[in-house]
């Protein structure tokens, strides 16, 4: 069968809740081997983002803080007070590598919700609720540059705002604010800057855009899903990185994965606020349901307790010295693998990023060196207008050789791709987010739904085979 579905010949397929159940060991040995094998594809450091610690000892850690408290529902508080000290832990920890005593005139709070897009999904309905309440907003817009990412525009289409997106400095790869400005109308409630942006690792002009957003008495809402933990390292460590945090006063509203480099579980992020208000305008409660008095701070209902344990387990686990430390490693390699990059003429690094870099060619289609480095192990992550290559750095490329076996293969690469390119042939690597393979075509969204189908329907329908 195709890669997609490399368990359904030696595994079986479940098309239906089986009569009876398995024995506990058979599944765990059968999860392991999934596991292990699928684990191989990255430990050794050849993977963009995705494993951010890439660390099994510190993935045991935290799945056993995990386990104490999986079962535990982070609804019912009178169950779990942890639940309550995991969260205004986790929260006063970001809200202090965010500079919250720097701001004298609010209050700073912050929420934990599952993921970057929740947590952006919660700073847009925050700002729309209160922009409704304050200014009588009934058609309300965002502005953010393109490189935003789609989380802004798949909360703007939930929540019924209009998202518009203002094109960035091809240069600099950073929006210009004069540009941000004249998006702005009278139905703005927020702007977006991000530190860094997904595609090009690269951290927008947020002085610029808070004295912006100061100015016209709307919210600017800083993404730093990415960079948030890892950033504030970076600074320390005397990497040339612009404040981009609660000390910049226009900064209404911070997203920041602990998922990410805060080596924390998936499902775990945070959202800051510089005010309570803004935050509590988005709480939701119903005081006359037959169920009793409902209830809860976000999207979620029932939460795991165990991914709060998790993260605050990671987040204290480490203290700044160890995320400081973690930073050094990947920021010396970033900067080395970043090297190798330039040292090809044929190939231009995209803005000037420091933990999370892109690069392009004037010269050939990029995709050629994917597609050589792809047979080589590597999986980098695709990107469109231009075609270009994303290397988010990890701990698991900190590792002694994956510089050197970095700068070896992509030698290779480049002159494969200067020979492709003079044989007329097209490359076969594809820009799509998270990396499903695949070459996009003319029939682009079909073709994206099919992709989604694909994840979710084909289980059911493969063809029957050997059950063991
Ligand atoms: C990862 C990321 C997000 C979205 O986060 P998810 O955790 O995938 O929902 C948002 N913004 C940036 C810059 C990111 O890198």
């Amino acid at each position: 069968m195709s890669e997609e579905y490399p368990y359904a010949q030696r595994f079986g397929v479940v098309r239906g809740m089986p009569e009876r159940g398995r024995p506990r060991e058979e599944i765990l040995a059968e999860l392991a081997v999934m596991a292990r094998e699928e684990d191989a594809a990255w430990e050794g450091g050849r993977v963009s983002g995705t494993m951010y610690a890439g660390d099994h000892a510190h993935y045991r850690f935290l799945t056993e803080a995990f386990g104490r408290f999986a079962h535990a529902s982070a609804l019912q508080r009178d169950l779990c007070p942890s639940a309550t000290r995991f969260e205004g832990e986790v929260i006063a920890m970001a809200l202090d590598l965010m500079h919250a005593g720097a701001v004298t005139d609010a209050e700073p709070v912050g929420m934990l919700t599952t993921g970057g897009t929740g947590s952006i999904l919660h700073a847009l309905l925050a700002y729309r609720e209160d922009a409704r309440a304050r200014r009588g907003i009934t058609t309300p817009n965002i502005v953010k540059p393109e490189t935003g990412h789609p989380a802004f525009d798949k909360a703007s289409h939930l929540f019924g705002i209009e998202c518009r997106t203002v094109p960035v400095d091809p240069a600099t790869t950073l929006v210009r604010p004069q540009d941000m400005a004249a998006a702005i109308d009278a139905s703005t409630i927020a702007l977006v800057g991000s530190a860094g942006n997904y595609p090009y690792g690269t951290i927008d002009p947020i002085a610029e855009l808070g004295a912006l957003a100061q100015e016209r008495g709307i919210g600017l809402h800083v993404d730093a899903c990415l960079g948030g933990f890892i950033l504030p390292f970076a600074e320390e460590l005397g990497y040339a990185v612009p404040a981009f945090d609660l000390r910049i006063p226009g900064v209404t509203s911070i997203s920041a994965d602990t998922h990410k480099y805060g080596y924390a579980l998936k499902g775990s992020s945070l959202v800051l606020f510089r005010d309570r208000s803004l935050r509590n305008s988005q709480y939701f409660h119903v005081a006359g349901w037959s169920g009793g008095k409902y209830m809860s701070p976000g999207m979620e209902g029932s939460r795991s307790v165990g991914l709060l344990a998790a993260t605050w387990a990671a987040m204290v686990s480490l203290g700044r010295d160890g995320y400081r430390r973690h930073a050094a490693e990947i920021l010396g390699t970033a900067d080395r693998l970043m090297a190798a990059v330039t040292s090809h003429p044929e190939l231009r690094l995209m803005g000037s990023p420091v933990f999370c870099f892109s690069f392009t060619s004037d010269v050939f289609d990029v995709y050629h060196v994917n597609d050589c480095m792809k047979a080589r192990g590597w999986r980098f992550n695709g990107q469109q207008y231009p075609n270009a290559i994303h290397m988010a750095v990890t701990r698991p490329q900190t590792q002694p050789g994956v510089v050197e076996a970095f700068a070896t293969d992509l030698a290779e690469a480049v002159a494969y791709a200067r020979a492709e390119q003079a044989a007329g042939r097209p490359a076969t690597s594809g820009a799509i987010y998270g990396g499903v393979a695949g070459g996009l075509t003319s029939e682009v969204e079909d073709f994206m739904l099919m992709v989604m189908a694909g994840i979710l329907d084909s289980q059911m329908a493969l063809p029957d085979m050997d059950e063991r």
